[in-house]
């Protein structure tokens, strides 16, 4: 039984309130913050409606730690499931640390003036963290989360040594509109337009943004698409903590359409995220075109098809050569029945859900700044089951990829 506080209440954050609250024998205590307070109180009303269970809300402004210390005194949670925008998350984790409670995010830090995915801003609280007896879970979404979770997995089942990743993330659901995205527009449209980045022979080789693709077909009849190579957060973490990886790459889905539509805005200058001035005022491109696109929080009762996200692995085991995927996948409408979200806001807030849950059953606790790598992936693959998010593993043969 333990009191939790969630801050960020767009997609992702509606989908780690419901899932919370359908756990009351773990979540005793939920409140729900967020910049927009009226946005919380939707939520709540809709998990009154849905469940007949009461959640609190609060306003908050996460960038401002005194006002942060201040809620998180007022509330006393065991936990602060962070779930607003990675630029909140040294905030929110300076906050955890002067009010002595523990930290979980699904996304790592970034500065707002340069799209750089690193760890070292967040790595860097390693010791103040343990010295305080505290944990920070890092990444605790699906890519990254559960991607680090399935690794792991694969590793400690089916291999003795693992040489090659790759992270497979298809979203074969269609929304409808000609170009919308399906998590916060600033952060993903400064994912796909980085430089890509992936790991080979102790290194990470940079390479320009979408030039490499390949057609995928997905198992369980999900469907074929053009998979484009990306840099995500994960494989830093991953190949520092299995250092066996000699060659590690992340693949993510992309429509023509979007790809069109993203082209034409970086052509126009709509994508840039440095400040550019605008009659007499400044304002940054990227965060005006988030103001036009639909809210991603609204996508979820139009959108329709499957997500099939997973990571095939390439290694030995008993001195042979071997290859498994282990896989999940996740069925828009049936996300929207359960709550009234989309499978991407879904696919990660499950899995929030769950790192929050392995820390308050002491499943997972360790003082210290963690990735889900690091962690025992059995009790959190069993909750993938339970919860919403199961999975299936293939070893060879009988799966073609790359
Ligand atoms: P949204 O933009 O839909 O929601 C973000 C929420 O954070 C909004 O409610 C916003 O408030 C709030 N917020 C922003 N700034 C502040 C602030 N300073 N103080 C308090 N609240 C603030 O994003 P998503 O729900 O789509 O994504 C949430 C997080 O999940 C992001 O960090 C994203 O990168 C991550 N993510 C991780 C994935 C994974 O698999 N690991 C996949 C998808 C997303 P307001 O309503 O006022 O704007």
């Amino acid at each position: 039984m333990a009191k939790v506080l969630i801050i960020g209440a767009g997609g992702v954050g509606q989908v780690v309130a419901h899932k919370c609250a359908q756990l009351p024998a773990v979540f005793s205590d939920i409140t729900l913050a967020s910049r927009t307070e009226s946005k919380c109180k939707l939520i709540a009303q809709q998990i009154l409606e849905k469940q007949g269970r009461h959640i609190s809300t609060a306003g908050v402004d996460a960038d401002n730690v005194p006002e942060l210390v201040a809620l998180i005194r007022r509330i006393q949670p065991a936990l602060v499931i962070n779930v607003a925008l990675p630029y909140q998350d040294l905030h929110i984790m300076d906050a955890c640390l002067e009010t002595g409670v523990h930290y979980l995010d699904t996304a790592n830090y970034e500065p707002l003036d340069t799209a750089r995915f690193e760890y070292k801003w967040q790595w860097a609280y390693q010791e103040r963290f343990r010295k305080a007896g505290l944990m920070a879970l890092l990444g605790s979404g699906f890519d990254p989360g559960a991607t680090n979770v399935f690794t792991a997995y694969l590793k400690k089942h089916y291999f003795d040594e693992i040489h090659e990743l790759d992270i497979i993330d298809v979203n074969g659901g269609n929304h409808g509109y000609p170009f919308a995205t399906n998590f916060n527009p600033e952060i993903n449209i400064r994912e796909v337009t980085a430089e890509c980045r992936h790991w080979e022979h102790g290194q990470f080789i940079t390479t320009a943004p979408m030039s490499l693709k390949q057609s995928f077909t997905c198992t369980d009849g999900v469907g074929t698409y053009n998979l484009y190579r990306l840099y995500h957060e994960e494989l830093e973490s991953l190949v520092r903590h299995f250092p066996t990886l000699k060659k590690a790459q992340f693949w993510m889905s992309f429509g023509d359409s979007y790809l069109k539509h993203l082209e034409v805005l970086g052509n126009v200058g709509m994508t840039r995220i440095d400040p550019v001035e605008f009659q007499g005022q400044q304002i940054v491109p990227i965060q005006f075109l988030k103001a036009l696109l639909p809210d991603p929080a609204s996508l979820g009762p139009r959108t329709r098809g499957k997500t099939w996200i997973g990571c095939h692995i390439r290694g030995v085991k008993d001195g042979k050569e071997r290859r498994a995927v282990v896989y999940n996948i996740c069925d828009h409408q049936a996300c929207y029945r359960e709550v009234l979200s989309q499978a991407i806001s879904y696919t990660t807030g499950v899995p929030a859900m769950i790192g929050a849950k392995m820390m308050l059953e002491g499943k997972w606790q360790a003082p210290g700044v963690w990735n889900m790598e690091q962690m025992d992936p059995d009790p959190f693959m069993a909750d993938m089951n339970k919860h919403g998010l199961p999975w299936s593993v293939i070893v060879e043969p009988g799966f073609t990829l790359v």
